[in-house]
């Protein structure tokens, strides 16, 4: 047995506990929570065959009482002994991903960022926000056999774009670019011909990773209208491998924007599910943007009562995406079409004026969140390299 020690203000202390899929050297992967810099194999701590599986989903399916049950149990053997064979250096494992994404559907829920992206997009028009704007959260349908781990580099996407005199050209993407968001992970399924309602959402969301949506913004803005991004951000999307339980983040619930005008009944919120998480996007090293999340104007209870008001099935695993994640300031922006205005206000990075992605460029996006007593609850990172596109 041994006794695991964590700094007082690691942003992984008990508080936390964030979920993830794991492997030791030469061994098959298996459920784990983050304890400081160790991992802990909870299928070994808890004797649990559900956490011995290679993905959260079968936790996830088994409901609410389960999660509280398995993170009170958690809690309770970390203050004490835990069995040696439990513990692993973080250093020492693979991450993988969290879950298998079963759907994927990412949202467009911040207001700040759908009202800069149709001033660049729609400039003669009048109002910036789409005429449904504020009486349902937009979404697309993307692309969850595209999710990847943090850490998998990202080879830059080819497709047609608009050539200089508007017939279209083919080759790799020349605006390339990144969309920091949050991630909700579905726990508890419902069937088809259900609806989820906005104040079941406790119940059926899990917990939170950190996305980032990369977006060709050229083969996005030759192909989207009418039906939406297609190929424009289907090549990949990358998650963060620690999962925070929302169980975790009671700290962190603030009231959503006010919503006016009221939204229709099926998603009116009675309970606060704003969330006051902060995030981070670094470009090659380089602090570039901290998006609040607090910001956002629809909450993920929202498009989870959305996404099921015709009577769509959720499942355990289904990823639904905040959209990117934009403040008021410049320097709360989550997309670089945003930070450099279509790429009229460059960036510094490195010295350099920088607009879009270049091959060899690294983005990571973290994000911290208030937990008990003035602490901090850490999400780990989601990290990705681009590589030069296929030739
Ligand atoms: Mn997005």
């Amino acid at each position: 047995m041994v006794s695991l020690t964590v700094p007082r203000d690691s942003p992984y202390g008990l508080a936390n506990l964030p979920y993830g899929v794991f492997s030791p050297a030469g061994a098959a992967p298996r459920v784990g929570v983050r304890y400081g810099d160790h991992v802990v194999d909870l299928a070994v701590l808890l004797d649990d065959p559900v956490l011995a599986a290679g993905s959260l989903n079968p936790f996830l399916a088994e409901g609410r009482d389960r999660w509280v049950a398995v993170r009170a149990a958690v809690t309770d053997q970390l203050a004490g002994d835990v069995p040696a064979e439990a513990v692993h250096a973080l250093a020492d494992v693979t991450l993988h991903l969290p879950v298998q994404v079963g759907d994927y559907v990412d949202f467009y829920a911040s207001e700040h960022h759908a009202r800069n992206l149709g001033r660049i997009f729609r400039p003669h028009e009048a109002d910036p926000l789409p005429t449904a704007w504020k009486h349902l959260p937009i979404g697309y349908h993307g692309r969850a056999g595209s999710v990847v781990v943090s850490g998998t580099d990202v080879r830059r996407p080819c497709g047609q774009r608009r050539g200089p005199e508007g017939s279209p050209v083919f080759g790799p993407t020349e605006r390339l670019d990144v969309e920091a968001e949050l991630g909700f992970l579905v726990g508890t399924g419902s069937a088809q011909g259900s609806r989820v309602d906005v104040t079941d959402a406790d119940r059926r969301l899990f917990g939170v990773v950190l996305l980032n949506d990369w977006s060709a913004r050229d083969i996005q803005a030759w192909e989207y209208v009418p039906l939406g991004p297609h190929l424009g951000k289907s090549f990949a999307s990358t998650i963060s491998p620690w999962v925070v339980p929302l169980l975790a983040l009671e700290e962190a619930r603030v009231p959503t924007p006010p919503q006016d005008p009221a939204p229709l009944p099926y998603l009116a919120m009675e309970e606060p599910w704003g969330l006051d998480i902060t995030m981070t996007v670094e470009w090659n090293g380089q602090e570039v943007s901290r998006p609040p999340y607090r910001t956002t104007y629809w909450s993920p209870a929202q498009m989870l009562a959305h996404l099921t008001v015709n009577g769509a099935p959720t499942r355990p695993g289904d990823l639904l995406g905040s959209g990117t994640v934009s403040g008021p300031e410049r320097e709360t922006r989550g997309a670089f079409i945003e930070l450099t205005w279509d790429g009229a206000e460059p960036l510094e990075v490195g010295g350099e004026a920088r607009t879009f992605l270049e091959d060899g460029d690294e983005v990571v996006i973290t994000a911290s969140a208030p937990g008990p007593h003035g602490s901090r609850l850490g999400f780990g990172e989601a990290r990705g390299r681009i590589l030069p596109a296929l030739p």
